[in-house]
């Protein structure tokens, strides 16, 4: 039996940012995962700043090896199709100028990024990664928990667990009661094909929000090689009221639609279309107990609006690892001390969440989603408003706001208030 102070269960990109957190801190860790690297795991692939950004606050030098990869498309922005059709291109930031060495997104298979994951995980003396381990059984002892996959021939006991096991991770379930909850749950399917035609410029990635399937929308997000990563995600609830089969549904989509199906016309598609569930972070659970925390999918941090979970995933791992650090320090481990995380991920993480919340449910109404478009389309201003807003968060708390609209309507934006207006000219 192994014995460590924090083993994390899980090794997709929140396990992986916890590990690589607490090595670069200078504390061991065990990590675990039950498949063998490169593993696929179904995404739209879309990795956001908040990534980019974590990774080189860790050590650049992750960012720059990456960046020498060839297997991502750098993204510069999102284009937005409302029901009306109408489009708006919002780049991720005002005025850019494409830089190929530092692009604010990027599109990467995962089979590709989470064994890049791994690469660096491998780099790291201190920690210890084990593959093709599945742990089955979570028991309490008087270290804190004892791990063991289903035959008992592997175990670890250690002071801390983090949970890094994804969606459907049996220990969110089963010990720290995060029970599903259709209408803070989304479905999504995707497939990758090759030969679609008229993509965006600059990899701006695809949002079409289409009149019987918001609030969600079908994606197309640019690959390298000509190929892309198209996809449907709903609400779970409304999937289930409305019985929308998805995978159906995304090819009616391809096959019919008047804005998208030309686009199609000479695509192929690769391997499969395939589905998992989005647990979403619209409602606030609690991600501790004793012993242990909650990261990334495993405590239901993803978007309930846009569907992004990896930048959650890495940011409460590197907010777990750092927990897990005074933990040790002080040797306390309980549920009252270890409550400490859920506040800090309240604080990083809470707000954005509410008002994502809000946005999705204003958007399902696809009325709503016509009317906000034609305003953005009328004014450029209001465009570097939006491009702002991805790195503002106080400036995109504006958008559930009816005053701001009637401003944009009106075709007034605020330029006498100095912050907005440098954020507008970037
Ligand atoms: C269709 C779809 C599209 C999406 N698109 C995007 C997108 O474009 N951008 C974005 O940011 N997010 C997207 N997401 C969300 C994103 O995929 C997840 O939020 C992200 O993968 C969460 O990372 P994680 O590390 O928490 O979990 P995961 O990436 O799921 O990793 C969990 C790991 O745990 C391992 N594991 C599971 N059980 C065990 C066990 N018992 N023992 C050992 N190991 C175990 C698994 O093998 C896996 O490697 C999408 C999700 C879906 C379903």
């Amino acid at each position: 039996m192994l014995k460590t102070d924090v083993c994390i269960v899980g090794a997709g990109p929140g396990g992986v940012a916890t590990a690589l957190k607490l090595s670069y801190l200078g504390i061991p860790c065990i990590l675990i995962d039950k498949s063998v690297f490169p593993r696929d795991k179904i995404c739209g692939d879309a990795i956001s700043g908040k990534v980019s950004t974590l990774l080189n606050r860790l050590d650049p030098e992750i960012m720059f090896r990456f960046n020498q990869r060839d297997r991502q498309t750098d993204v510069w922005g999102v284009r937005f199709v409302a029901p009306n059709r109408k489009i708006v291109d919002i780049p991720f930031k005002p005025g850019y100028i494409r830089n190929e060495k530092a692009a604010p997104g990027y599109v990467s298979k995962r089979v590709d990024f989470d064994a890049f994951l791994i690469e660096e995980v491998k780099r790291r003396d201190n920690i210890q990664f084990f593959d093709q381990t599945a742990i089955a059984e979570f028991e309490r002892n008087e270290d804190g928990y004892l791990l063991s996959t289903a035959n008992r021939a592997f175990q670890v006991s250690c002071r801390l667990l983090i949970d890094a096991s994804g969606a459907h991770s049996p220990f969110s379930r089963k010990h720290a009661g995060l029970e599903m909850d259709h209408a803070h749950h989304a479905g999504a399917v995707r497939a990758y094909y090759r030969n679609v035609k008229d993509f965006a410029v600059d990899n701006f990635i695809e949002l079409h929000f289409l009149k019987d399937t918001t609030p969600g929308y079908f994606w197309v997000f640019p690959l390298p090689n000509g190929e892309a990563n198209v996809g449907l995600g709903m609400r779970s609830d409304i999937i289930k009221d409305r019985k929308v089969n998805l995978r159906k549904e995304m090819l009616r989509i391809i096959a019919e639609d008047p804005s998208i199906a030309p686009r199609f016309a000479d695509a192929e598609l690769i391997g499969e279309i395939q589905g998992y569930g989005l647990p979403l972070g619209s409602k606030t659970r609690q991600l501790s107990g004793d012993h242990y925390m909650l990261v990334g999918d495993a405590g239901h941090l993803i978007d309930p609006l846009t569907g992004e979970g990896i930048g959650n995933a890495f940011y409460s791992g590197i907010i777990a690892a750092e927990q897990a650090e005074v933990c040790l320090k002080k040797e306390i481990f309980s549920e009252k001390f270890l409550t400490a995380y859920d506040i800090r991920i309240q604080r990083v993480l809470g707000s954005e969440m509410k008002l994502s919340y809000q946005m999705q449910r204003i958007g399902s109404k696809p009325f709503l989603l016509n009317l906000v478009t034609n305003i953005i389309q009328s004014n450029r201003k209001i465009l570097d408003y939006f491009s702002a807003m991805y790195t503002d968060f106080g400036l995109r708390g504006q958008l559930v706001k009816p005053w701001f609209w009637i401003k944009m309507w009106i075709q007034r934006p605020d330029l006498k208030n100095p912050r907005i207006e440098k954020d507008a000219k970037g």
